[in-house]
């Protein structure tokens, strides 16, 4: 078992698979494992380029790497006087759980089995090992179904009157595999055509559907192959003191440090995996067998040493003896994964920029994922809806209808349905449905089962093993006692606690101040470079925004303060106005509530930049549409024409009045091309009282907070501009209201205007806005919109979906930065600014400051910032700090 490679061990995975690879590195170590040997994945590829043969030679190496076996254990293949019994498993570079092929126990037949009762004097063992391996070789080289095989034994599991395969006598044990030749015609006696077409039925597995799917949905390429792995047979299925389990060397689902996993005795390990018999928890382990629970805990320590990472073990106890039989990368949740790092580098396993390369963007984002909000659970639970609790093996709650079937899931969820998927146990055919689902509910199945896995890589909160729950799959419900659900029940689970409820319950997004995620997220910020701002237009945004460790905030848009419900109907007066002296009574209503606003967030960013931009969108936007007036003008009317009272006809006449005026305003304020019109800095120019008004509403709350002891750092930012001539103007009107207000408040506060790159034309004439600005600030969302000229607001839904679909373009450029085109606009604006001022302030406030990829475009670039929803800001600090790295 030697890899024998050049090239890293990066290369050794990409030959001998990952388990390969692992299995020699074991060795290499002194750990216990079986004698055993890798067919490469070159191999495979070979065979499946092929025309189904095995490479020239391959059989000949199989065979003499097979003695090689036969000679350390002093067994021979086939030979009932010593009979060797080999594993053939799949093992692909990229961990790729239950998806591909294995068969145990080749080399069994009517007579090797003679020899091995002989031997072992244990007629129970060996007859359960020759129909495991009919069985297995059954379904996975001939293709047979396994209920087939499952009929069987459950008639023989009824005749005895017992649950458990393994109470079945040796006798009944016999019959079955009488039972099961008869079943598998095709199964070979020969062990060494067992063993050739196991190695090709591994081989095409990698090709298999599941397969296929999963490599999909996991980003893994196509044409890796699998290697295989031989490896002696050792049995935890031979007696009482023969054990097999799967543990991990931390919690899986929370990170916390010490073994977790399950085992069962006088079992193979694929009775641990199946969930089919109720496995222990391997603390149990330490009372049944203690001196192999305690060098079990010793190897796990040393492999996470050799490895740097928790490891994701397999082993099976002979007669006492402990053996490894696969040890990998465990699969974490994302709490888990943080957890790990950060106790990894504080053991000094590793660094902390490793720690901090470790955790994937996506992996923060769902400590941002909604839980189940506690007064919603309090109130089901109260009202008898907790209706049970099974294993939480993936956290976060997942609220959703009912569907028994991954079919139903998928269609469901392909019509915007949320789902959860309710199944006895998932197979790995299910994974579409898994994928598809909000969360994942099974009857059946341990820590360690094949749902649990899968939804904890793919981070879908599962809860797993709710035993009281009865799965009717061809009437698709579930019943538990009196209670019954139907497909397209509301369920809402928590896979952190494993609780279930019948309903749909409220959610809400966990506070992450504290704890691992905190520290790690800490670390970021002492590796990174480039600033992380927040989107923010309330004081509660930016408060949560800072909590989430925000260096102020990127972008207010103030228009967002305007389309609160008690504040529109005067921002329609100041638009309805025919006259400057009736806007402004108007805007003198909006001032003090601006003002307001403005001081909460000075508040909440105390001591931090607050960028507050002007109003932005065409002010139709604070209107009704104009189908909408149409409609209620020509309900007024009917309703006039019915009226009862006089009281009523003045009501009417009154809402009617005022459509009218709007409807008129709305017709005046008409634009062929809204996002191209009479927005932004224009807006600014062409009513110049609004400037004024938000310009004085922002230097007083300034004035406001610095009285209060506060540091207030506004900086005013100027939206659309493509001309200096409109920042110059615009800058002329803020810098006089800033005069007047330090004026006469008697107090002066630092403050910043700039402007945001958001037309080409900006971004080209950078150097003469530089002139004039104080920081730039790119607004991305429409900077895309211009330089493409694609309409933000719509392409998303029409032809840009075909484009991605059919590879016209290789991404939404509205979701990551367009380097190409866009980027070069913002190196040309970065440019000149920096020409201008060795730090010159530019920063990226549109969507894209909260997407990773661009967020490193952004770094490699020199920004000096992203701003981003207050929900991205974690997630930002750790992609900012990866490319960094
Ligand atoms: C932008 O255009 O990128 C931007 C941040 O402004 P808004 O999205 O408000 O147009
Ligand atoms: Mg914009």
């Amino acid at each position: 078992m030697e890899a024998g490679l050049d090239g890293g061990w990066d290369s050794v995975r990409g030959l001998l698979g990952g388990k390969g690879a692992n299995l020699a590195e074991m060795t290499r170590l002194g750990i216990p494992v079986p004698p055993g040997f890798t067919v490469t994945t070159r191999a495979c590829l070979s065979y499946l380029d092929g025309d189904g043969r095995l490479p020239d030679g391959l059989w000949s190496q199989v065979l003499h790497a097979l003695h090689a076996i036969e000679d350390r254990l002093d067994k021979r293949f086939g030979d009932p006087a010593a009979p060797l019994l080999v594993s053939c498993r799949s093992g692909a570079k990229f961990s790729m759980p239950g998806m591909m092929d294995t068969v145990l126990n080749l080399g069994l037949n009517d007579e090797t089995a003679k020899g091995l009762v002989a031997l072992t004097g244990d007629e129970h063992f060996v007859f359960d090992s020759y129909r495991r391996l009919i069985q297995m070789f059954g379904t996975v080289v001939l293709g047979l179904r396994d209920e087939l095989f499952e009929n069987v034994l459950s008639d023989a599991r009824h005749v005895r009157g017992v649950t458990s395969d393994a109470d079945l006598s040796a006798d009944e044990l016999r019959t079955v595999v009488a039972r099961f030749r008869d079943l598998a015609a095709g199964f070979p006696t020969d062990p060494a055509e067992q063993l050739r077409m196991a190695i090709e039925a591994v081989f095409s597995s990698w090709n298999g559907r599941r397969a296929v799917d999963y490599r999909n949905a996991a980003g893994i390429a196509h044409d890796l192959g699998t290697a295989v792995n031989i490896q002696a047979m050792v049995f935890g299925n031979l007696g009482e003191h023969s054990a097999t389990g799967v543990c991990m060397t931390r919690s899986g689902a929370t990170g916390l440090p010490g073994l977790e996993g399950d085992f069962l005795v006088n079992a193979q390990g694929e009775d641990v995996v199946s969930g089919t018999r109720a496995t222990r928890p391997i603390e149990a382990l330490a009372q049944v067998m203690p001196t192999a629970y305690a060098e079990l805990q010793a190897m796990a320590a040393k492999l996470e040493a050799r490895y740097h990472e928790m490891q994701d073990i397999e082993f099976t106890v002979e007669d006492g003896r402990l053996w490894l039989l696969q040890t990998r990368d465990g699969k974490r949740t994302a709490q888990a994964a943080v957890r790990i790092a950060v106790d990894l580098a504080n053991e000094g396993l590793i660094g902390r920029a490793d720690a901090v390369r470790r955790v994937t963007p996506s992996q923060v984002d769902f400590f941002l994922h909604p839980q189940l909000a506690v007064a919603a659970r309090q109130q089901a639970a109260d009202e008898g809806r907790l209706i049970a609790t099974g294993l939480n093996v993936s956290p976060g709650a997942a609220v959703g209808v009912a569907a028994f079937d991954p079919d139903v899931a998928q269609r469901l969820a392909g019509d915007g349905r949320q789902v959860i998927l309710v199944r006895p146990e998932t197979k790995p055919d299910d994974v579409h449905g898994m994928l598809a689902a909000e969360g994942i509910l099974t009857t059946r199945g341990g820590r360690t089962s094949h749902a649990a896995l899968v939804a904890r890589q793919f981070g879908k909160p599962a809860v797993v093993g709710v035993g009281a729950l009865e799965v009717d799959l061809v009437g698709h419900r579930a019943t538990m006692g009196e209670l019954v659900i139907e497909e397209g029940d509301w369920l809402s689970l928590d896979g952190s606690t494993g609780e279930v409820y019948a309903g749909r319950l409220d959610t809400f997004v966990p506070d992450i101040s504290d704890g691992w995620l905190a520290t790690l997220l800490g670390w970021a910020d002492d590796l990174r470079t480039l600033g992380v701002r927040a989107n923010a237009d309330y004081p509660a945004d930016a408060r949560r925004a800072r909590d989430y460790g925000a260096e102020g905030i990127g972008l207010c848009r103030t228009e967002h303060m305007f389309f609160q419900s008690e504040r529109l109907p005067v921002m329609q007066r100041m638009i309805m106005s025919d006259s400057v002296t009736e806007r402004r009574d108007a805007l003198a209503e909006l001032e003090p509530l601006q003002r307001d606003d403005f001081l909460g967030l000075f508040r909440a960013m105390d001591g931090l930049p607050v960028i507050i931009r002007l109003v932005d969108p065409p002010l139709h936007e604070f209107l009704p549409t104009f189908e909408e007036l149409s409609k209620r003008i020509t309900d007024a009317k009917i309703r006039l024409s019915a009226a009862g009272s006089l009281d009523e006809v003045d009501d009417l006449l009154g809402r009617l009045r005022r459509d009218e005026d709007l409807l008129r305003q709305v017709r005046a304020l008409h634009e062929s091309n809204p996002m191209l019109g009479l927005r932004g800095v224009r807006l600014a120019i062409r009513h110049p009282e609004i400037l004024q008004m938000q310009a004085r509403a922002i230097f007083a709350a300034a004035c406001d907070a610095a009285e209060e002891g506060g540091g207030p750092r506004p900086e005013v930012m100027i939206p659309l501009t493509s001309d200096a001539g409109e920042l110059i103007r615009a800058r002329q009107v803020i810098d006089s209201e800033a005069a007047a207000v330090f004026a006469d408040r008697g107090i002066t506060v630092d403050y910043l205007v700039g402007t945001m790159v958001e037309t080409p034309r900006a971004a080209l004439t950078a150097d003469k806005l530089a002139e004039h600005a104080d920081f730039f600030s790119v607004g991305s969302n429409d900077l895309t919109q211009t330089t493409y000229a694609l309409s933000r607001d719509d392409a998303e839904t029409s032809f840009l979906i075909d484009y991605l679909r059919t590879g016209v373009y290789d991404h939404d450029p509205f979701s990551s930065l367009d380097p190409d085109g866009v980027g070069l606009l913002i190196d040309r604006a970065i440019a000149a600014a920096r020409t201008r001022e060795d730090d010159f302030e530019v920063g990226v406030c549109g969507e894209h400051g909260g997407d990773p990829a661009s967020i490193a475009w952004c770094h490699a670039h020199g920004l000096t910032y992203v701003s981003c929803s207050p929900f991205r800001v974690p997630v930002a600090r750790l992609a900012a700090a990866q490319a960094a790295l």
